[in-house]
């Protein structure tokens, strides 16, 4: 389908790249010029939020059909459980060893750049006093999220209807799992129906999402526009030091680590990786939502790096839910950042137990927009600092939303590719980029 049509693709790239950069510099100029201004506000209201929400809602959309379609085929047809197992299994390793290293590499950096420790104590009042009492909510619902055997326990759905009714990604990918596997237990002729019935609800959805990304120059305009003119660009200056560590921790993560595994271990070189990836990272960007991103992720998987459908379609949707390098990075700053603002000292061993806490609650974080926050929280009283303090990064938390959600499904891709690679599988990476995700 794609390669029938290379010259749109690369156009709509390109558009989808500009109409990004101009919905940011349209909105920073407008929040610089215009800031109060109620057209402003009616602009905002009225034209870019409709346009942005649209693009999200028709990936959101599609998800829960695709996960089901694209899950169950993918386990059934991966054939017998062992191999079920071995590639669920590496899978799942490559998930938690990038997470921990990307951990790693933020708390080396925030240990160098210390920004906590330049934190003007006047600031930290102010920003303390605006928000604490949405600081005081997310205490609450950290509470609520407490991991424990309930939180196991809950993984496997009372009713999948309402698991996907309820955007409870973990309950639907483990409904499909089992669907999956039966489906490979029951006779040939009975499955062939059903497998050939969800070839075609995945083939329909992936024209749901190209009719979504043709969409997606303007709805990226628009959410950028909607974040960028509204946003207190003044916090910015305050918690400059902070925003700074993440930023260049997010970029060594994602242009280094990344970058060489793709490179070392994938057999990619970092510009084909990142030009077939283009799309994917923009619409992780402008969207803060490693769910919403899905479609356009197992989309850049199948037809940009030709990572067979089983491999793709079991591999993906569980990064999009378990897999969040960049979430658990942002952790890991935040809790030393905190702690350096409070003066609460983690020695070594602390900071251990930081990485390892950092890694097993990103599993549990929603892939929506701040997902991450209540388990955030979590972390931060284990280790004894105060969980409130995250008011003082709420203000910055969108635009760090949008840029930790980028390697978060960047890293799906790269395991799909890896465990695609380990079992032999070829890629058929086209000669050059043809489809627009
Ligand atoms: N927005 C992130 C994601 O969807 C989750 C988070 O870090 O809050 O991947």
């Amino acid at each position: 389908m794609a390669a029938s049509r290379p010259r749109r693709s690369v156009a709509l790239h390109t558009k989808i790249l500009l109409a990004l950069l101009f919905g940011a510099i349209a909105g920073v100029a407008s929040n610089i010029y215009a800031g109060d201004s109620p057209q402003l506000a009616w602009i905002t209201d009225n034209v870019a939020q409709p346009v942005g929400q649209i693009f999200l809602r028709l990936l959101f959309m599609v998800v829960v059909p695709l996960v089901f379609a694209s899950v169950t085929m993918g386990v059934a047809s991966l054939g017998d459980l062992r191999r079920i197992g071995r590639v669920g299994t590496k899978t799942l390793l490559i998930f938690l060893a990038t997470t921990a290293v990307a951990v790693v590499v933020g708390l080396a950096l925030v240990n160098v750049i210390r920004p906590g420790e330049s934190l003007d104590p006047a600031i930290r009042t102010a920003l303390m006093a605006e928000y604490s009492s949405e600081a005081g909510q997310k205490v609450v619902l950290s509470e609520e999220n407490r991991f424990g055997i309930n939180t196991l326990v809950n993984i496997v759905p009372r009713n999948p209807v309402a698991a996907a009714a309820n955007g409870d990604m973990l309950g639907l990918i483990f409904f499909s799992l089992m669907f999956g596997i039966a489906l490979t237990l029951i006779a040939k002729e009975s499955a062939a129906p059903v497998m050939r019935l969800l070839e075609g609800v995945n083939q329909a959805v992936m024209v749901i999402i190209g009719f979504a990304m043709r969409l997606a120059p303007l709805g990226v305009a628009g959410l950028i526009f909607s974040v960028t003119s509204k946003f207190g660009f003044d916090i910015l200056k305050s918690l400059g030091l902070y925003v700074v560590t993440v930023l260049l921790a997010l970029a060594v993560h994602q242009f280094g680590v990344i970058a060489m595994i793709a490179r070392f271990v994938a057999g990619i070189g970092p510009r084909t990786f990142f030009s077939r990836s283009r799309a994917l990272m923009i619409t992780a960007f402008s969207t803060s939502s490693s769910n919403a991103t899905l479609p356009t992720t197992i989309r850049t998987a199948e037809e940009n790096f030709g990572v067979p459908r089983q491999i793709a379609g079991f591999v993906l949707p569980l990064g999009a839910t378990m897999n969040m390098n960049g979430t658990a990075m942002f952790e890991g700053v935040t809790v030393l950042f905190l702690a350096q603002v409070f003066g609460v000292q983690l020695d070594l061993l602390t900071q251990l137990i930081v990485v390892i806490m950092c890694v097993i609650t990103a599993i549990g974080v929603a892939g929506v927009p701040s997902g991450s926050i209540p388990l955030l929280v979590m972390v931060l009283g284990m280790v004894g600092v105060p969980g409130e303090g995250i008011a003082l990064i709420l203000g910055v938390d969108r635009i760090l939303d949008m840029a930790r959600t980028v390697p978060n499904v960047t890293a799906d891709l790269l395991t799909s590719l890896l465990v695609a690679k380990s079992e032999r599988l070829p890629l058929v990476v086209p000669a050059r980029q043809e489809s627009a995700a």
